[in-house]
């Protein structure tokens, strides 16, 4: 493993023990685990959902549950196998609200995301990824301001955290509430954004030589 591999994977561990030990929101007491994020430390393409939902605060990891699994198929359609991206969120607890006596999950607050922030700048700041792909309103509104409307404007780059350039597209789990028509509609549109982060980062890829690329190491004999 190179030194700068390691170097970013214990600092993402250490960044994850001190998620796990945050309370700055009530949902820190009220999750099971804090979901800190997952994924190749020296990642090309970080994926920026919403929040954990039941499987994930059930695990401790992001992306697990039917939302996951679609997500999964989605890189898999830009040939990137999850264990090549940094998967995380614009939160890292649960968000959670009670009814009829059972926990549901909802979208995070505005206080909820500016208190995970640092975390999450924190994790771009070491990955460092030359793309990011947010998913989902949350996400895109946390990057790019309250107002971020999916439907209109999605589908084109932003200038995200430290300069990286930013692709909002869908959430899997609105497309798994789609049908028929629509649903044929959201996949046409999503197929067009992977394709645009496929191309970006193929782009980079040409530029870059592959000695400085860290994440050869995982594919090849490092
Ligand atoms: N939805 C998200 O936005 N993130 C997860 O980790 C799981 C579902």
């Amino acid at each position: 493993m190179s030194a700068e591999r390691a170097d970013r994977e214990r600092r993402i561990a250490e960044a994850a023990a001190a998620v796990a030990a945050c309370r700055k929101c009530a949902i820190g007491s009220q999750r099971t685990n804090s979901v800190y994020g997952e994924g190749d430390a020296c990642a090309t393409l970080m994926v920026v959902g919403e929040g954990p939902g039941e499987t994930e605060d059930r695990l401790g990891r992001p992306f697990v549950g039917r939302a996951g699994e679609l997500l999964d198929r989605m890189l898999a359609a830009i040939d990137l196998p999850r264990a090549a991206v940094f998967i995380c969120n614009t939160v890292k607890c649960r968000p959670t609200f009670e009814e009829a006596g059972r926990l549901r999950n909802r979208a995070p607050d505005a206080d909820e995301m500016a208190n995970c922030r640092p975390y999450l700048d924190e994790q771009i700041a070491i990955v460092r990824p030359h793309v990011i792909l947010a998913l989902g309103a949350p996400a895109a509104k946390s990057f790019l301001g309250p107002k971020f409307s999916i439907t209109r404007q999605r589908g084109t780059w932003y200038e995200g955290p430290a300069g990286t350039p930013l692709m909002v597209s869908f959430h899997p789990a609105y497309v798994l509430r789609q049908t028929g028509g629509e649903l044929n509609a959201v996949k046409r549109l999503i197929w067009g954004d992977l394709k645009a982060v496929r191309t970006r980062l193929d782009e980079v890829a040409a530029r870059e030589p592959a000695s400085s690329n860290p994440q050869i190491g995982l594919f090849g004999g490092e």
